[in-house]
């Protein structure tokens, strides 16, 4: 537009005329003004985006997300099935709660118990690949979608997790050590389920894991169609 302006007033010969000048300012004032509203709009848009679709804490997907992003993925599967001879790319649901959790809010305080669950966050996108998802699915349980990956890999890395939370440093206000571990129910994502019925077979293989005595990997595998 201001290319336009200039055109034309190379045309009537009022370019660097006051009348020129005046109209290439105030053109250049409208297109300011504009991009910023512009501007304005899209950070607002993403800031409610970024609410509505993330835990607030830990940055992780939300439960909402998570079951949105699982329906994505099962559809991809589904359209993945009829192309491969192997059938369907496999996928997994880790469950995990973490153990005790009251016991380190009661002994420490409420805000150690949430830097604990953000280190616990980092501990599980350390351990993840770009392409799962992780998601804080409730107060202190949290949930990982394992792209790819069938049930045996799938409890190879929830043991893998286990024994990284176990292991990782977890720090008091006066430096001291606070042991944190969690039980991690495993389960496999059917391509042809509504999402809620994997995140329940993960909720009570968690479960199993709990009465088994805490600190522990259980599995309740599903016959996918
Ligand atoms: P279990 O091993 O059976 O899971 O025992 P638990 O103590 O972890 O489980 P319980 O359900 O008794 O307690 C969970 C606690 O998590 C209670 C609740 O106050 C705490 N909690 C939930 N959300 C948050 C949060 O955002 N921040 C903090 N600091 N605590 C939270
Ligand atoms: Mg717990
Ligand atoms: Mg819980």
């Amino acid at each position: 537009m201001l290319g336009l302006l200039a055109f034309s007033q190379q045309m009537d010969a009022t370019w660097l005329t006051g009348r020129g000048v005046e109209s290439l300012w105030l053109l250049s004032s409208l297109l300011m003004v504009s991009l910023a509203a512009n501007h304005f709009q899209l950070s607002l848009l993403l800031r409610l985006y970024r609410q509505a679709t993330h835990d607030p804490l830990t940055g992780l997907f939300n439960r909402g997300a998570l079951e949105v992003h699982l329906t994505k993925i099962q559809a991809w599967q589904r359209e993945t099935q009829g192309q491969a001879e192997a059938g369907a790319v496999p996928c997994s649901l880790l469950m995990f709660d973490l153990d005790n959790f009251k016991l380190i809010n009661d002994t420490h305080g409420h805000s150690v118990g949430d830097t604990v669950l953000c280190r616990f966050a980092e501990v599980l996108i350390g351990q993840t690949r770009k392409h799962d998802c992780t998601a804080r699915y409730g107060g202190e349980e949290f949930v990982v979608l394992l792209v790819g990956s069938g049930t045996a890999r799938a409890v190879e890395v929830a043991e893998r997790i286990r024994v990284a939370v176990e292991n990782h440093a977890f720090y008091s206000r006066d430096s001291q050590r606070i042991p944190v571990t969690s039980s991690i129910g495993v389960t496999r994502l059917c391509e042809d389920e509504p999402p809620q019925e994997a995140l329940k077979r993960a909720d009570e293989a968690l479960y199993r894991a709990k009465h088994a005595g805490r600190n522990r990997v259980e599995l309740i595998d599903a016959p996918c169609a």
